[in-house]
């Protein structure tokens, strides 16, 4: 430590503040813990709340509105072409994000958390030096790293600010409306800021390397939103890659192996949506005990225990599914192990949601992990064309399914495709939490008409007491 340094003492040291951080802080305080929590950032929110989960959120809304309003044609209803205020545009998405984040700094204030701007990385197992910040040095008794993830660049490019080729977080800015806008990378974070861009006006073109989307979600769910991006999207090429970028003056150039043509194309703007890596360089863990994989994802155990003693790790940081939500109940499980309670991670039913249009949520165990374990499974497919909500709402093309086990209709998971899929995920989560059987769920009674209904039938389906559907011995031999 250097002389004249301001040095300071807690018991709790959090290490940034996104939606892992800030739980974890808010939890550790209301424990009665004396917390400082250390970002960059003047308020808390983290990468969710300032270049993810919200302002995308934000943006999907009025993409939904758009493409609602265009759908109503078919109802009796039209609308003129939408006269988009990119100015306004962003000026809502910013009254957003502030009314969040001065939500979160008032209740970090009354919390009593110190809440500190700067950069911390680790000088031993219970001191970090924090720079920028008028505390240089903190001496802790226990840390809570939750730095989460950046964008990862496309191989001999970077994201410059007003740049051409984007991450997320440019892509989010709006800028402008480019008029040929590449996205590479089929995940969520690719389809939902593609969807928002075609909205706005932009043709749009997609390339994955794999020779699907949506990796890891079973491709039934997959199926509808593929149907719709084929008409939303000017060209969409899996099993392609990117083989090099060149930023030009104004456009992309892009050289691509696989299934496209022709193989060399330019655009207005490129969308590098290829995935994230952990924020765990640069931050003195060699410092520490601290263990890492091959990644950089930082190793713990179901406490959030890292391999240090005094050191816990949550969010993005630590891997798995890097979602807002599962590093809020990370957080939360650090605190209460600092704080002595017996907590642990220990989630069965971890919910997803792509905000696409029609969105795609599920939770638990998917069919394709099922086979992969060769694990017997039924799986029970309530298909929203015997929806009557979904009739009336022009949304046929939705499907919600159950994973079975088909000893005892024990529900082990849950998938939905179609509108509004994330309010109806929940039921999939608290059914597996609880151990509930399709008997639970389907003798629960679920208000008509609501597109809630298609989970009670879809139980009902494996007991064989559907009504909008015919089970499956009830059909006649030549009803396909
Ligand atoms: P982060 O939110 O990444 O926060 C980490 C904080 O640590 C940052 O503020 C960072 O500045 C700070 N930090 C880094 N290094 C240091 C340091 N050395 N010292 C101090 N502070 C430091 N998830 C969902 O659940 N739902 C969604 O709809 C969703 N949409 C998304 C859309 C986009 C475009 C993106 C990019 C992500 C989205 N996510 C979504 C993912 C979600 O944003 C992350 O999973 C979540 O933010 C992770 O939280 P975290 O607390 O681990 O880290």
């Amino acid at each position: 430590m250097v002389m004249g340094e301001l040095t300071q003492e807690t018991e709790v040291l959090v290490i940034g503040s996104g939606p892992g951080g800030y739980a974890a802080a808010f939890r550790a305080a209301d424990l009665g813990l004396d917390v400082t929590m250390v970002d960059p950032g003047s308020r808390p929110g983290g990468v969710c709340l300032f270049k993810g989960c919200i302002p995308s959120k934000t943006f999907l809304y009025l993409t939904e509105l758009i493409y609602d309003a265009d759908r109503a044609k078919d109802m009796g209803v039209s609308f003129g072409k939408p006269n988009i205020d990119l100015a306004a545009l962003r000026s809502w998405k910013g009254r957003v994000i502030d009314q969040m984040a001065d939500g979160l700094a008032s209740l970090n204030n009354r919390r009593g958390i110190q809440l500190l701007k700067g950069k911390a990385a680790f000088e031993s197992a219970d001191t970090v030096r924090v720079s920028n910040s008028e505390i240089s040095h903190i001496k802790f008794r226990h840390a809570i790293l939750a730095t989460g993830s950046q964008p990862i660049p496309f191989p001999r490019t970077d994201f410059k600010t007003g740049g051409r080729i984007m991450s997320s977080t440019g892509a989010l800015a709006l800028a402008d409306v480019p008029k040929k806008l590449l996205v590479i990378g089929g995940g969520y974070v690719g389809l939902e800021l593609g969807m928002v861009y075609a909205a706005l006006g932009s043709r749009v073109s997609l390339v994955e390397l794999e020779s699907r989307l949506l990796t890891g979600v079973d491709q039934d769910l997959v199926q509808p939103l593929h149907r719709r991006l084929n008409a939303v999207f000017e060209q969409i090429s899996l099993g392609t890659r990117v083989l090099s970028m060149e930023e030009r003056q104004d456009h992309v150039r892009v050289t691509f192996e696989g299934e496209i043509e022709p193989a060399q194309q330019t655009f207005d703007k490129v969308l590098v949506a290829i995935g994230r890596r952990p924020c765990s360089q640069d931050i003195g863990l060699e410092n520490t005990k601290v263990v890492v994989d091959e990644k950089g994802f930082v190793k713990v155990d179901e406490r959030q225990h890292t391999d240090d003693d005094r050191i816990f790790a949550v969010g993005d940081v630590v891997g798995g599914m890097m979602l807002a939500h599962k590093a809020t109940r990370e957080g939360k499980v650090a605190a209460e192990v600092i704080a002595g309670e017996p907590s642990a991670f220990d989630v069965r039913a971890m919910p997803a949601v792509v905000y696409t249009d029609p969105q795609i949520a599920w939770c638990g165990m998917t069919e394709e992990q099922a086979r992969a374990k060769a694990q017997p499974v039924t799986v029970q497919r309530f298909p929203w064309k015997f929806s009557g909500r979904a009739t009336t709402m022009g949304a046929p093309e939705g499907l919600t399914k159950l994973i079975l086990d088909p000893a005892n209709g024990r529900i082990l998971g849950m998938g939905i495709t179609g509108r509004d899929t994330e309010g109806l995920i929940s039921e999939g989560v608290l059914a597996i939490e609880m151990g509930a059987l399709a008997e639970d769920m389907a003798l629960s009674v679920h208000p008509h008409p609501t597109l809630s209904e298609t989970e009670g039938e879809a139980a009902e389906l494996f007991l064989g007491s559907a009504t909008h559907i015919l089970s499956k011995s009830r059909q006649p031999k030549n009803d396909k």
